[in-house]
């Protein structure tokens, strides 16, 4: 199960350049068992990937406003009814905004399934890449650098990033609690958080620190990232250290001459890279040459 979860991971989070892969017909069995909402603040709750960073699902955030909810990376389409359900065992309130910090479709599988009236956001290359893709429920809303959202007295910013992960990644954040979403601009596997570049959509590593010191100009306090464990500003500011790292690096072991095995072995002994991670080597070393 491992291996095919590890492919319906690459699948859903990098669709390097293919075209997006169905969902796997049968139902994930993690979906038997009533999905977890835990509490961050009285009107917050975030819906945690099941074994965070092992299966694609990432973290999605229940914003509840007074007037409305506001959800964060809604997951796949077949988990939508799942979602539903988690959502109204904390409010009865509807969902109003639904937000993709990105188009890859562990954060927007299910937008096509909310109801015709909910605003569906995300940043203008997020939709163009569902449009290229032709994956079901292109966000209704877009954005080019920045978009608030006022809503029962509350307030988010949405926030453009400039290029990393692909090239539509936006922070979502919520001055009330000075919690930032980031999608997977900080995405963990198995306890690590580590870069994947999707360049066929417009990622660079190059480029990704810049992104990280953008979301680092909010007042941040709490981080939510795309997949793994929620940690405060010190765990962002040592993510955003350690992909300007591997930069650095890259860089080096190309003036060096290292060849792309080496370069493959050092990335995994020196920051820990995990085969999602790899999947991209080719292209994390044409950029740095
Ligand atoms: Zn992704």
């Amino acid at each position: 199960m491992r291996h095919l979860r590890m492919r319906w991971l690459l699948a859903a989070c990098m669709m390097l350049g293919a075209p997006p892969v169905p969902v796997q017909a049968a139902q994930p069995a993690y979906l038997t068992s009533v999905l977890k909402v835990r509490q961050l603040h009285p009107d917050m709750y975030v819906i945690e990937g099941p074994a965070n960073g092992e299966v694609p699902n990432p973290n999605m955030i229940i914003y509840v406003t007074g007037a409305g909810v506001v959800v964060v990376d809604p997951w796949f389409a077949v988990d939508y009814r799942h979602v539903v359900a988690a959502i109204r065992s904390v409010t009865s309130e509807p969902v109003r905004y639904v937000v993709n910090t990105h188009f890859h479709e562990d954060h927007s599988g299910a937008n096509g399934e909310w109801p015709v009236g909910v605003v569906i956001i995300a940043q203008d290359n997020s939709r163009l890449h569902m449009l290229e893709k032709a994956m079901p429920g292109p966000p209704n809303t877009t954005f080019s650098d920045q978009l608030t959202l006022y809503l029962g007295g509350k307030t988010v910013q949405l926030r453009y990033l400039g290029p990393g992960h692909t090239d539509g990644d936006i922070a979502v954040y919520f001055p009330e609690w000075k919690t930032v979403c980031l999608g997977d601009l900080m995405a963990g596997t198995n306890g690590v958080t580590n870069p994947v570049v999707d360049y066929a959509n417009g990622g660079t590593l190059a480029a990704w620190p810049r992104a990280l010191d953008k979301s680092l100009a909010f007042d941040v306090a709490e981080v939510v990232p795309g997949h793994g464990p929620i940690v405060g500003r010190d765990g962002l500011v040592a993510h955003r250290d350690k992909v300007a790292a591997i930069a650095g690096s890259l860089r080096g072991w190309d003036k060096e001459g290292r060849t792309v095995a080496q370069i493959h072995d050092l990335l995994i002994s020196t920051y820990g890279f995990k085969p999602i991670n790899l999947a991209p080597l080719d292209g994390l070393v044409a950029e740095f040459r």
